[in-house]
């Protein structure tokens, strides 16, 4: 039942609903463990409460930001060990867009200045 919630905080660093009570008391606490991330999930309000183990996240340096327009180019310094699905810049998740020909880069919608952030998070 937790899934809503956690793809929800996955796609966009918020937290919805209780699936049990329906409130908005639900917290996450992100374990990281060996590249491996995992999720507890509580609710204040009524107790309910999940551990989510998951992915593999890797963080690799960056090496360039280039703005372009509303997107941002990020150049890495190498590829992450294996496919992955989402970038996590400081507190924020983000779903890179499709590019052609981009080795070692990424393009993210974003306007925000992200100058003083040396490493980029990929979730697998
Ligand atoms: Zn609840």
């Amino acid at each position: 039942m937790w899934e809503k919630v956690l793809s929800l905080y996955y796609n966009t660093g918020r937290v919805g609903e209780c699936p049990n009570c329906g409130k908005e008391s639900v917290s996450i606490t992100e374990i990281v463990l060996n590249s491996r991330i995992s999720y507890d999930i509580k609710c204040s309000s009524c107790g309910a409460c999940a551990h989510i183990d998951g992915t593999t996240t890797e963080k690799i340096k960056i090496i360039c930001i280039m703005q372009v327009d509303k997107y941002q180019i990020i150049k890495f310094k190498e590829k992450p060990s294996y496919d992955f699905k989402k970038v996590k810049i400081g507190e924020q998740i983000f779903n890179p867009i499709p590019a052609m020909d981009t080795t070692n880069c990424i393009v993210i919608e974003s306007k925000e200045d992200h100058s003083g952030i040396k490493v980029i998070e990929f979730i697998g």
